[in-house]
């Protein structure tokens, strides 16, 4: 679960991989700023979700989603092949454990976009390890026009994805960052930021001690 800097000719710094989780109400533009944060970042991979919702226009089996049957769902939450799953809009949604171990241990951080109870649930699961984010649209009326803009549901999926966002941000509390996503570009800088600071955090760099040893040795 780590990843290494090499400084000079000596010391490495090993670093604990970060799992970095974003929510939002759908519509606040969670999906944008995941994909400019994973094209900026070589050292960041994506959790894919298993969902037994029906796939929209444009979505990609395995990229988008794992989309499953509620058997297969069932069949994952049974073996504990899920690190935390929740049900959001009638359907049911999960992260499977192993990718995530996967990219940890081989050095990567790992960008979540699940919902508050998924969020608490990685936090119980790995406190020490998360970096929690919710991004907030600017106003009530944005979120809708977004959500209406993107035509992707029906209008009674709208309605009932406007009820559910006041309950999503009504969990701003549980989130180590809040980001308002009035400008997508200051947003993703934001967020990149957050991301940085969190890379640095002493207790993620495990080879501090051995490190500053080398320095005050005058290596
Ligand atoms: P959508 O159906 O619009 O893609 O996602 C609906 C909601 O489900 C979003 O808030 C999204 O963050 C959340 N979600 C997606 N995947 C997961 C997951 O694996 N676990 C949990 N807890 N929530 C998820």
């Amino acid at each position: 679960m780590s990843s290494e800097k090499q400084f000079g000719r000596g010391a490495r710094i090993l670093r604990r991989g970060l799992m970095l989780v974003l929510s939002s109400p759908s519509g606040a533009g969670k999906t944008t700023v995941s994909r400019r944060l994973l094209q900026n970042d070589d050292n960041l991979t994506m959790s894919i979700s298993v969902t037994t919702r029906r796939r929209r226009p444009g979505e990609v089996d395995g990229v988008d989603y794992i989309f499953v049957d509620n058997a297969e769902f069932s069949r994952m939450l049974n073996q504990k092949e899920l690190l935390e799953h929740a049900k959001v809009f009638d359907n049911y949604y999960g992260t499977p454990i192993r990718r995530v171990e996967e990219a940890l241990s081989a050095g990567l951080d790992v960008l979540f976009d699940i919902d508050w109870q998924g969020t608490q649930q990685v936090a119980q699961a790995a406190r020490g390890d998360v970096a929690s984010i919710v991004i907030l649209p600017p106003s009530t009326r944005e979120l809708e026009r977004r959500l209406t803009r993107r035509a992707q549901d029906s209008a009674e999926v709208v309605a009932r994805r406007m009820s559910k966002a006041a309950d999503e941000m009504s969990h701003w509390r549980e989130y180590d960052y809040i980001v308002v996503n009035d400008e997508i570009d200051d947003t993703v800088s934001q967020v990149t930021s957050i991301l940085a600071a969190e890379r640095l955090r002493r207790d993620r760099q495990i080879g501090l001690v051995d490190f500053v040893g080398h320095l005050r040795q005058g290596h």
